[in-house]
């Protein structure tokens, strides 16, 4: 093909696969075809500015979210990589990312051995035996035996102040470390409104409601003010709390 109709079916390809990947459109009857044009294409062609069609490609290989930051800065699936970094797909002098940049022989061993590593540190979650990267297991961290899955986690938990919410596993409830990990992904889906209230607390020595975000525990006695109220005392140099005890953070 020529370049002009090579750039035009690329766009047509493109657009296609998008209107398929973003309705969820139902692929089976036409997988392997569109998987095999994909492949040719891609030997010939590279990945560059096919992301459209990779994404559907990810699709129809149900391949798990495993993205990771490759050496062109971007996150990328894993695995797709893996696949067109094989020696049989893959043309050193003018291979390309779907972001455009050349994927050099380092680029590729980058893509190889991140597969592999990403490989041996699967689990299987225990609760719907499915088996994911293990940057799906959150509270891995504190709960080294317990892999429960984010999906499984999600399912239950409960996003309230003052709730304390239990692995499914062992049942204990999740330390700071874990449930700190849990709820960051929790809070995706969540609007900036329900995220800002879940955090307003009163600061200890103002009694002022804000977000306990930008609060600090400044003794022993664990009180925990306003960054206003820390503001204050690096004006002022003063060195102890409300309370009379010494400060536990540095004010300088
Ligand atoms: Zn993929
Ligand atoms: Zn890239
Ligand atoms: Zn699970
Ligand atoms: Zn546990
Ligand atoms: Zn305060
Ligand atoms: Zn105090």
């Amino acid at each position: 093909m020529e370049n002009a109709s090579i750039s035009n079916y690329k766009k047509l390809a493109n657009q296609l696969a998008k209107v398929v990947n973003e309705n969820k459109i139902l692929m089976s009857r036409y997988k392997d075809c569109f998987r095999a044009y994909f492949i040719e294409h891609v030997k010939n062609e590279s990945l560059k500015e096919m992301q459209d069609c990779l994404q559907l490609f990810h699709m129809i290989e149900l391949h798990q979210d495993s993205n990771i930051k490759l050496e062109c800065g971007t996150a990328h699936c894993i695995e797709c990589y893996y696949f067109f970094s094989q020696d049989s797909y893959f043309n050193p002098s003018q291979f390309y990312c779907t972001c455009m940049k050349k994927i050099t022989a380092r680029y590729r061993f980058a893509i190889i051995s991140n597969y592999e590593r990403i490989q041996s540190l699967k689990k299987k979650c225990i609760v719907c035996n499915s088996i994911k990267d293990e940057m799906n297991f959150p509270a891995l961290r504190s709960h080294k035996t317990c892999a429960v899955c984010y999906s499984c986690i999600e399912a239950t938990y409960i996003y309230s102040k003052g709730v304390k919410n239990n692995c499914r596993c062992c049942f204990s409830t999740y330390d700071s470390d874990s449930e700190f990990a849990i709820r960051t992904l929790f809070e995706q889906k969540l609007t900036v409104n329900i995220i800002e209230n879940f955090y307003l607390e009163h600061c200890d020595e103002c009694k002022n409601i804000k977000d306990s975000r930008q609060f600090s525990i400044i003794c022993q006695d664990k009180h925990n003010v306003c960054k206003e109220c820390v503001d204050k005392r690096k004006v002022n140099r003063d060195e102890n709390c409300f309370c009379g005890l010494e400060l536990t953070i540095l004010i300088n």
